[in-house]
């Protein structure tokens, strides 16, 4: 994570290392899209303010999260439960993801290659049922995909 002090330039950088990514889907219809809100830049302003050290004082900075290095397996949650959710905090929606993923866009280092093979496992206790070779979550169809699709959702690497 960076924060860019918006006065003099300076900035923090924190590194966290992480095995798996929670991402929001609550405003993004596709894995691209979630994971392009969560790299976004967001200003710390208001009642948000940043303190910078070298300003020695609040500021309006610059907060973005990038993947430094990403790791060989990498393992993609979506965030199911919502505080802010209609039906009982539990998201049910379509999310569109492809067979692989670029990771590339969302690095801080983008000449590492991160091309991931898409794998996708279901934790069971969150289908609602597997009818026909089809898992359903909750009562939309659309919803629905096919049992060949779901069995693999871990993320492998590539290169
Ligand atoms: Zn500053």
């Amino acid at each position: 994570m960076q924060v860019k002090c918006t006065i003099c330039s300076s900035c923090s950088n924190t590194y966290d290392p992480f095995l798996d990514l929670s991402l929001e889907i609550v405003r993004a219809e596709s894995l691209s899209k979630a994971l392009v809100r969560f790299t976004a830049v967001e200003a710390l302003e208001g009642d948000n303010k940043y303190h910078c050290s070298n300003c020695q004082k609040k500021v309006r900075a610059l907060k973005q999260f990038t993947i430094d290095k990403s790791p060989n397996i990498l393992t993609i949650q979506f965030k199911r439960f919502s505080s802010t959710g209609n039906s009982g905090g539990k998201i049910d929606k379509k999310i569109e993801f492809g067979r692989t993923l670029d990771m590339k866009p969302y690095v801080s280092n983008p000449q590492v290659s991160c091309l991931y093979m898409m794998a996708v496992r279901i934790i069971e206790d969150l289908v609602d049922e597997v009818i026909d070779g089809t898992v359903r979550f909750g009562d939309d169809e659309r919803l629905s995909i096919s049992v060949q699709e779901a069995m693999p959702f871990l993320i492998h690497t590539l290169f």
